[in-house]
């Protein structure tokens, strides 16, 4: 848990309220009831959270969205909402200040439509795994995975291709006009596989095998460091038809959205590269994707190419990466993680003692760490753009929406920022803020 693991990374860029890794917790799954000291809670009764601080309250507190929220999903006019105006007076006026671009963090067209009416400036990181979890479409991520060969495989993609295809053309047409940072499969593919229980045999089944030929597959995948292990690009680089794939995708849905009048501006996005010849690997996928759809269809799509930042040795060798890349991008939680040494799904276990106990002054995976990470940010930035000087640089790890870390961002010379739709106001601001700072100290 913590504030960077994926699920609150996931529950953050979708607006749900959500605490991970709370360990007062005691849940019984058999009794279906969960302990917290001396309160018993049953399966049934209210809770209510606070996502921001990490409190639990018993009981069914009163909630309702802000006057903001109210007018961007369109249940208040503007007209009649005093704060909102307010809100907006002041948006506008970071925006006449701020340097920096502010994007958003958004999978999905119904996120990147909320982004866009927080003011984001485009999408600056599409995690494509997300579209894997809905409905039929796990069933056929699954046969990909536990598919014998890679015809099997094949097989598999191109049932996932049209859902891809038709989720990037939602996407581009909700940001119509603005860049679509779009970032290649990540995870590790154990995460999309059940673990056991009744919906291992359903699985078992529906793909012709034994429960025991499922389980060898799932155990194969099985890795004790799974977020050091074969996941990032690591997975385009042994399965090239994932890539592929989600090239064709992300291409031929571009050409759909250009023919309908929206303009594309895709870029597309290798993660976790640790050399330049896994993003020179990739890049060549994409680029014979990119040719074989607009041959087949006869349109030209403007597209970049780039990498992201996630680990030291990326950092430290950018500049062979700048010759491979169009653009860069700032994973800081993996950044952060892998500087640290510290498991982002784990540190919540610790960490707060670690700041409680003045060990550390922040969390880095909240603050981003201007000391260790910060430096290799700048280092990166400095020798990728020596050797490309108009390399566009951003950050998409959640730091891109705290104000701290945008002044760091802004110092940078970061070109922009992305962070979840909901906090794109506080990314506009604090980087107008910046600004001023920096134009208060010129003077
Ligand atoms: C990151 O590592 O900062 C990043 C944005 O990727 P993810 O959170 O999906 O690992
Ligand atoms: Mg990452």
């Amino acid at each position: 848990g913590g504030m960077t693991s994926h699920a609150a990374v996931v529950a953050r860029g979708m607006g749900k309220c959500a605490i991970v890794g709370c360990t007062a917790l005691e849940i019984s799954h058999e009794q279906r009831q969960m302990r917290i000291g001396e309160v018993m809670i049953a399966e049934g009764d209210w809770l209510t959270l606070d996502g921001g601080t990490g409190r639990v309250f018993a009981g069914d507190l009163p909630t309702q969205p802000s006057e903001v929220m109210r007018v961007i999903s369109g249940q208040q006019p503007a007209s009649e909402a005093p704060i909102y105006q307010g809100f907006a007076t002041l948006m506008g006026w970071s925006d006449g200040y701020r340097r920096l671009k502010v994007r958003a963090n958004a999978d999905t067209p119904r996120d990147a439509r909320v982004a866009r009416n927080f003011g984001a400036e485009g999408i600056g990181l599409c995690r494509t795994e997300h579209m894997f979890f809905e409905g039929d479409r796990i069933t056929a991520m699954r046969e990909m995975i536990v598919a014998r060969d890679e015809g099997g495989r094949r097989r598999a993609l191109e049932k996932l291709l049209p859902m891809q295809r038709a989720d990037f053309e939602g996407i581009f047409q909700a940001m119509d006009g603005c860049p679509v940072t779009i970032r290649l499969l990540d995870p590790p593919l154990h995460e999309f596989l059940p673990h056991g229980g009744e919906e291992s045999s359903l699985l078992a089944a529906s793909l012709n095998l034994s429960r025991q030929e499922l389980a060898r597959v799932v155990s194969a995948l099985r890795e004790t460091n799974p977020m050091l292990g074969h996941r990032g690009c690591r997975l385009g680089i042994v399965y090239p038809e994932i890539t592929e794939m989600q090239a064709r995708a992300i291409f031929e849905a571009a050409v759909r959205a250009q023919r309908r009048g929206i303009e594309v501006r895709p870029e597309i996005m290798v993660p976790l590269v640790s050399d330049v010849t896994e993003l020179r690997h990739q890049r060549a996928i994409i680029e014979r994707a990119a040719d074989q759809v607009m041959g087949v269809m006869g349109d030209t799509i403007p597209y970049l190419i780039g990498t992201m930042i996630e680990l030291p040795r990326a950092a430290l060798t950018a500049d062979e990466l700048a010759t491979e890349a169009d653009f860069f991008s700032f994973g800081t939680n993996d950044l952060t993680q892998t500087t640290f040494g510290l498991s982002r799904d784990d540190a919540g276990r610790f960490l707060p003692q670690y700041v409680d106990g003045g060990i550390y002054e922040d969390d880095p995976f909240q603050v981003l760490d201007r000391k260790g990470v910060g430096k290799l940010v700048k280092w990166a930035v400095r020798d990728g753009r020596d050797v490309k000087p108009g390399l566009k640089v951003g950050i998409c790890g959640e730091h891109g929406g705290e104000p701290r870390s945008v002044a760091f961002c802004h110092e940078a010379g970061l070109d922009y920022v992305s962070c979840s739709p909901f906090r794109v106001p506080v990314a506009r601001l604090a980087a107008a803020h910046a600004a001023l700072a920096e134009s208060a100290g010129d003077r």
